[in-house]
């Protein structure tokens, strides 16, 4: 069965269940910060998951791209990419436990045609001190299903166990679903017993259930509206239902490896990891660039450098001499483009910056590498790694891959002492950001998606209806806001945009929520985000006649509750778009 085909698959018979199919949001997660990507199909879906009502009903499905940089060490493996694709479906406060292990039991069974033989199961253990029963309630219904007891594993809160994010919130015990993976194909049965240690056992899907929710003083109580959160991975069902035994083998991958193979002059056998690592990346770095990022030296453009970095840099261990980025993305654009047409609409940028980017990079790789050479001592100093870093760019972590190759350490707190010295340090040097979270959902926060709303519609009115959304990114403490624009507004369009919004605050406008379908919202001029790609049915926000959004909420319910609105800055963000940060006092 081809990815394609099992994509389909599955959307139709969630569809067959009742859901409701939802595109793929951007990899660019709109209002939290705190992520840099999408890192699962249940990201986008936070406000739903906390209480909003979506409009397409309880019941939604979804193929999502997702980007995991926290996985970018096990990129290599069999089964770990930074880019993935995953199929979802949810309840949100629908159905629970029973019909979401029943559901994901008939397909993986009836339309995956998977022997029971090669499937394990793992539940939570429970948690007394918490009390938090151990999940019997999961374990049975597998059971139920035909599942041997020896074939469930109970395990910890570092395997089964979902959330909160923050520190308090939904949480919940999760199942999930592992295939006996045995080269050759088919071989070897499995073993009696699930043994979870086995790297054989490939997780292929998670069911996640939103049962409690865990209070400021640490007790977890039952939640009211329970949901299921699924997750089950394209690219590891297409290999096992393919019968090998890593995703490379797969055509989510073949093209490309024959791509690489093509350039390079050399056979994918024997050079996996170069091969692995060039193929993920530039696939990742190409999805990013369709969602309209460039590669900069913060956040998450330095992400996208990174990754782009560390694929020429494994170019250059296959002696690749030439340019190759873009040839390779190009496959991966011919690959995507029906499922992804993103790739395809913005084909020429993608190619585009990749080149530049490769062009940047490849003389100061060799020359960082020269440079390389010419340090004798078994650990490379703060200082060294901070000047590979500014003036070869060399992100941290090819420094680090380098230094191990020939045997040596680099000293990564000399680096970041240097790295701060020169105030260059990027939040994206905090792991943390890689971790998938809840958005934060406090007043403080639900004031700033409301006041972003009047902003975008002040600026079209100041500035003219050309303008629109480009991106945003919301704390409790500020809002900072990508649109399009050419140049860098006046001292008077900023204080014109600012009284408008504080007017609006003035006028007290009540915000309503309502749903409609997309295309009607559109053509009656509610504003979207450029390139966003809705479901058919959408909730509209608008305060008084002022401002009319497609947005997912949640927003407080009076304008007059946000105090005084104050642009602090105004900066160029990339290529004709301006960023503008702004608090409310
Ligand atoms: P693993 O323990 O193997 O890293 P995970 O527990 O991190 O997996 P989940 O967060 O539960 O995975 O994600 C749901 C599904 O997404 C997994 O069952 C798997 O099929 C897929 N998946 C997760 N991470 C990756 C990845 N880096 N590359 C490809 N598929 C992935
Ligand atoms: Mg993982």
């Amino acid at each position: 069965m081809t990815a394609s085909e099992i994509r389909e698959k599955y959307l139709k018979f969630f569809e067959a269940k009742g859901h409701k199919r939802i595109p793929s949001a951007s990899l660019i997660p709109e209002n939290d910060p705190t992520v840099l990507f999408t890192t699962a199909g249940m990201h986008p879906l936070v406000p739903y998951l906390l209480g909003e009502k979506h409009p397409l009903g309880k019941k939604i499905c979804n193929s999502q791209k997702c980007i995991r940089t926290g996985d970018i060490d096990d990129v290599g493996d069999n089964t770990h990419g930074t880019f993935f694709e995953m199929l979802g479906n949810w309840s949100l406060g629908d159905y629970f436990k029973k019909e979401a292990i029943e559901w994901s039991f008939e397909f993986l069974i009836k339309e995956l045609k998977i022997p029971i033989e090669r499937l394990a199961f793992s539940v939570f253990m429970g948690e007394p001190e918490n009390n938090i029963p151990r999940d019997e309630e999961a374990a049975l219904i597998w059971q139920g299903l035909g599942v041997k007891p020896e074939r469930i594993a109970y395990l910890g809160r570092e395997d089964n166990w979902w959330g909160p994010a923050g520190a308090t919130g939904p949480c919940g015990p999760d199942t999930e679903m592992f295939y006996w993976v045995s080269p050759p194909a088919g071989g070897e049965p499995a073993p009696e017993k699930f043994d979870p240690q086995d790297k054989r056992w490939v997780e292929i899907w998670n069911n996640v259930f939103m049962q409690y929710s865990k209070n400021v003083e640490g007790k977890f109580e039952e939640l009211s509206q329970k949901n299921v959160d699924t997750g089950m991975g394209l690219e590891r069902t297409a290999m096992v239902l393919q019968g090998k035994n890593n995703v490379y083998d797969t055509e989510l991958f073949v093209p490309i490896l024959n791509k690489i193979a093509e350039i390079s002059g050399r056979p994918y056998l024997g050079n996996e990891k170069p091969f692995r690592v060039i193929a993920d990346h530039i696939k990742a770095s190409a999805f990013i660039l369709a969602d309209g990022l460039v590669p900069s030296n913060t956040e998450r453009g330095y992400v996208l450098r990174r990754l782009i970095r560390r694929a020429i840099r494994y170019g250059k261990l296959l002696a690749i001499e030439k340019e190759f980025a873009s040839k390779v993305a190009k496959i991966v654009v011919e690959m995507y483009e029906n499922v992804y047409p993103e790739l395809k609409e913005n084909q020429d940028f993608i190619l585009s910056e990749l080149q530049k980017e490769e062009e940047k990079f490849s003389t100061c790789l060799d020359r960082g590498l020269k440079e390389f050479e010419k340090i004798n001592k078994p650990i490379i100093s703060g200082e060294e790694v901070f000047n590979l870093y500014q003036n070869y760019g060399f992100p941290l972590e090819i420094t680090r891959e380098i230094a191990k190759e020939k045997g040596k350490e680099i000293d990564e707190k000399g680096f970041e002492i240097e790295l701060k010295k020169h105030q260059e340090l990027s939040r994206t040097a905090s792991a943390g950001q890689f971790k998938s979270g809840l958005a934060d959902n406090s007043e403080a926060t639900t004031k700033y998606h409301t006041a972003t709303h009047l902003l975008l519609a002040s600026l079209r009115q100041v500035l003219g209806g050309d303008v629109q959304q480009r991106g945003s990114n919301i704390t409790s403490e500020r809002i900072r806001f990508d649109f399009n624009f050419e140049r860098k507004l006046t001292g008077e369009e900023i204080k014109k945009v600012e009284d408008l919004v504080n007017e609006q605050i003035k006028m007290a406008l009540p915000v309503v929520c309502c749903e409609m379908e997309t295309k009607k919202a559109l053509e009656g001029g509610a504003m979207g985000v450029f390139g966003h790609k809705y479901p058919e049915k959408v909730k509209i926000y608008s305060a008084g006649d002022f401002s009319k959004e497609i947005c997912a909420g949640p927003h407080i319910e009076n304008t007059s509750e946000l105090g005084l609105f104050k642009i602090i800055k105004e900066e160029a963000s990339s290529a004709g778009v301006r960023r503008i940060k702004a608090i409310l006092q």
